[in-house]
């Protein structure tokens, strides 16, 4: 429970996608418990594009883990549309992933075995989506892949696997998408593709996204950066574009009085 003014992507009245409450992960080390993760908290909205920053071994895929489910925290909680992670047993903590959690990864992670299209359909076969094909054949189109739908993933580049993985993640249009490092293992001109095909087919459907990069040009295009430094979140700002601004809080009377038109939301 927190007492401070709520972040960014808000908790005034209205559930947010994803919260982090007193968030720790601990290890146990030679007799010892390390502290990989401690005191996260963190509301993240609806349809927000999230950026985790932070060095190498600063915990970011650690909290990536916690947030779908696939790690148990030692303290605090992950709550998805204010449902508690802690609460759910293992076949609860799958279902709700395979309903509304997407993933991207660094190394793709494609089933060799299946082509494209079949990596595509797999997620909509789970959920026994009646038009797994078709909605395959749709964002294959999207990420630019129409015709590569039957070629098994040896016979394309890292940036063409990457992009049916993103078209993986999608597929069941999941509300929330958490991507972990996914241009890393591209050149930079293949990563800036995947990167802009992402955040458009964030946009499109309005998908909560956290990703996690040390890449600026990732960053430069979130609406809200969090930075992690040994664990702990040491700084949490939003990213204001001029064409943010709603159409009322600049034509009204005076000043904007939200907190969240000026705050630069500082913590720790
Ligand atoms: P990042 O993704 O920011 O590079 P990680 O979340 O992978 O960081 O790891 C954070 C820290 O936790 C690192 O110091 C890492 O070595 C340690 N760590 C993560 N997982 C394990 C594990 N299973 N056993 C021991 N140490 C771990
Ligand atoms: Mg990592």
């Amino acid at each position: 429970m927190s007492s401070h003014t709520p972040g960014p992507g808000g908790d005034d009245g209205v559930t947010p996608r994803l919260r982090c409450r007193g968030l720790g992960r601990r290890l146990p080390s030679g007799g010892r418990s390390l502290v990989i993760l401690a005191d996260v908290d963190l509301s993240i909205g609806d349809g927000e594009f999230v950026a985790i920053l932070g060095p190498s071994g600063s915990g970011k895929s650690t909290l990536l883990g916690l947030m779908a489910g696939l790690d148990r925290p030692s303290d605090g909680d992950v709550l998805i549309d204010g449902e508690s992670l802690g609460a759910m047993s293992e076949d609860d903590l799958a279902l709700m992933r395979r309903r509304k959690v997407g993933f991207v990864f660094q190394s793709f992670h494609l089933l060799g075995n299946f082509t494209a299209r079949e990596n595509v359909m797999l997620p909509l076969e789970l959920i026994e989506a009646n038009d797994a094909a078709r909605r395959a054949d749709e964002l294959l189109d999207a990420v630019g892949l129409a015709d590569r739908g039957h070629h098994y993933p040896n016979q394309l580049s890292g940036g063409e696997q990457q992009r049916v993985a993103l078209a993986r993640a999608f597929a069941t249009q999941p509300p929330l998408l958490l991507a972990d490092e996914p241009t890393g293992n591209l050149d930079g001109a293949t990563g800036r593709r995947v990167l802009e095909m992402l955040v458009e087919l964030q946009r499109s459907h309005r998908t909560t996204l956290v990703l996690v990069t040390h890449d600026p040009a990732v960053a430069a295009l979130a609406d809200r950066l969090v930075h992690l430094e040994d664990g702990r979140v040491v700084r949490d700002e939003r990213v204001q574009r001029a064409s943010d601004a709603p159409a009322d809080a600049r034509s009204g009377p005076g000043p904007a009085t939200s907190p969240h038109a000026t705050r630069g939301d500082e913590v720790a």
